[in-house]
């Protein structure tokens, strides 16, 4: 194991997953499935990795007849079931248990890749991501602030003008990251 991949997991207290192996029945992705399929063959890991493991559902409905709590919560999330495609691994086994353990991809080890992932209800994650989003949202308010403090710097000399707009859009960049998930409003 790398470094990279030790930092990876040092982040993500692995312990907390209780193996009950609803994550991988019941998937999706911000790319639709015709989309994911090209950008595989163009050679993207990412995608190549997924397809690897997760099969397309039929339907939303086939999805829900595996997990209908978890669908129904990532669709509240997303806003929209048109165009949405569930997915579910073929080698979670019966136990709940990965039948590829020692070669599951990446994102299967970063699981839960984001503090913003949805997870199902009473997923051993649950408390610990909602801990990572409030230091995603202490990060964007404090940005916030730092942009008001430039803001009231007095300064008519031009490079510490430049300098300033630069740092003012390195800053915006973080809340500008979180839009999705609302930082307009922290
Ligand atoms: S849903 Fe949560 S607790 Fe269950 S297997 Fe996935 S990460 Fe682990
Ligand atoms: S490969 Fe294993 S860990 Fe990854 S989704 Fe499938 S069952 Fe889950």
């Amino acid at each position: 194991m790398d470094n990279y991949e030790k930092n990876w997991l040092n982040k993500r207290p692995q312990r907390l997953c209780k193996m009950c192996g609803r994550c991988c029945r019941a998937s999706t992705t911000s790319n639709s499935y015709e989309k994911l399929v090209k950008m595989a063959e163009a050679g993207d890991e990412g995608a190549r990795d997924f397809l690897g493991v997760f099969e397309p559902y039929e339907s939303v409905e086939a999805a829900r007849a595996q997990d209908g709590e978890l669908v129904d919560n990532i669709l509240k999330e997303l806003g929209t079931s048109e165009g949405v495609t569930f997915y579910g691994c073929k080698f979670i086994k019966e136990d709940n248990l990965c039948g590829n353990y020692e070669n599951r991809p990446l994102l299967c080890r970063h699981c839960p890749s984001t503090p913003w992932a949805v997870v199902p209800p009473g997923c051993g994650f649950e408390n610990w991501l909602m801990w990572k989003r409030e230091e995603d949202k202490h990060k964007v308010r404090r940005a916030k602030e730092q942009l008001q403090e430039l803001d009231l710097m007095v300064t008519s000399d031009p490079e510490t003008l430049e300098k300033i707009a630069g740092v003012k859009q390195t800053i915006q960049k973080t809340i500008d990251m979180h839009k999705k998930h609302g930082s307009d409003y922290w």
